[in-house]
């Protein structure tokens, strides 16, 4: 039974989801690269130190990391230092690989670890921070079904829908795809409201409506009405890790052929947003970058009167 974490990556999903572990009364050890997360986690009664310190005192460590590159440092480290002397055949130690990660990656590393004796699960999340806070994320976890009836106990002081969807690597993919529906839900909601704006539709008046209407989704459902039209973006989920994971989502799409060019479109408008904003721009600020290029474009103020006339002139066939 799991009653010790080493928990890797206190950052914004990874603090309060290592909090909810502590409550549920899991020992745990939290490490990260920034000392000021490493602080919060000591004040509110959780252990932390190098991994070095704990990597043998622990049942299993998870991880909650920007990218698969740094997971796969993470596990070659663990690798390296991890000698199972405390540890039964029966009982190997187990990581769990929360991050949203890359499926090819989480494959190879099934395979590297596999000679450590460490099970390896996928377990990515979804729900944002506010859902992270609360211990109601959803939780998609790849890999064998006594793993995951071995984790079980410990996922559901993280979350509170929790899914076994297949084989090692089912849950990035799902996750992965979860995350382009959900950008697509997203940009067309941005756009749709901007032409809305420029027939002087009301920004709020038209999210009311499409959330009574089949044009509703997660993103006129939140998104809009928390974080953009409070003008506030600061849903906490960073335009740089959408990106990441629709560049994940269109690789994996042209890969298997399995698709139009929306993947692609939907991954370069993202793409070229987080290009174009500030390091650290939240996901939700794609709706000031729509703005921008809507405006270049000529769907601005001045082109207003333009589009209406337009609208109004039965030789226009639309
Ligand atoms: P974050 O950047 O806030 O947190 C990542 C943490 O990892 C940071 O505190 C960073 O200092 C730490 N870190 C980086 N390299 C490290 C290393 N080598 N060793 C130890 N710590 C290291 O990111 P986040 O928003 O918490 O996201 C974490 C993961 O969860 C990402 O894969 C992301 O795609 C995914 N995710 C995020 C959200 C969200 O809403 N923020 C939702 C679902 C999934």
């Amino acid at each position: 039974m799991i009653q010790t974490v080493g928990f890797i990556g206190l950052g914004k999903m990874g603090m309060p989801m290592a909090k909810n572990l502590l409550n549920s009364g899991f020992g745990v050890f939290g490490t990260d690269v920034n000392e000021t997360a490493v602080s919060e986690f000591v004040s509110i009664g959780g252990k932390t130190g190098n991994m070095l310190e704990w990597l043998n005192k622990v049942d299993s460590i998870i991880l909650m990391l920007p990218s698969s590159k740094i997971v796969n440092q993470v596990i070659d480290e663990v690798i390296e230092h991890y000698t199972p002397e405390h540890q039964s055949n029966e009982n190997p130690l187990i990581i769990i690989d929360m991050s949203s990660s890359y499926p090819a990656e989480t494959r190879k590393n099934l395979l590297k670890l596999g000679g450590s004796n460490i099970q390896f699960m996928d377990a990515p999340v979804s729900g944002g921070v506010k859902k992270a806070i609360s211990g109601t994320l959803t939780i998609m976890a790849g890999g064998s079904a006594d793993l995951f009836s071995k984790c079980k106990r410990l996922l559901e002081a993280m979350g509170s829908n929790i899914f076994h969807v297949g084989p090692i690597g089912s849950g990035h993919l799902i996750k992965a795809i979860n995350n382009y529906l959900s950008a697509t839900h997203l940009l067309a909601s941005c756009e749709a409201v901007q032409l809305l704006q420029s027939f002087e539709v009301d920004p709020a008046t038209a999210i009311n409506v499409f959330n009574q209407s089949t044009g509703r989704s997660g993103s006129t459902e939140y998104k809009f009405p928390s974080f953009i039209l409070t003008e506030s973006y600061d849903s906490g989920f960073n335009l740089e890790l959408l990106r990441k994971d629709l560049e994940m989502a269109t690789r994996l799409f042209s890969d298997s052929e399995a698709a139009t060019k929306l993947p692609q479109f939907i991954f370069e408008k993202f793409d070229e947003a987080s290009r174009s904003l500030a390091q650290n721009a939240d996901h939700t600020e794609i709706y000031q970058y729509v703005t921008s290029y809507l405006f270049q474009r000529g769907i601005s103020n001045e082109k207003d009167s333009k589009a209406i006339s337009n609208c109004n002139d039965t030789s226009v066939s639309i």
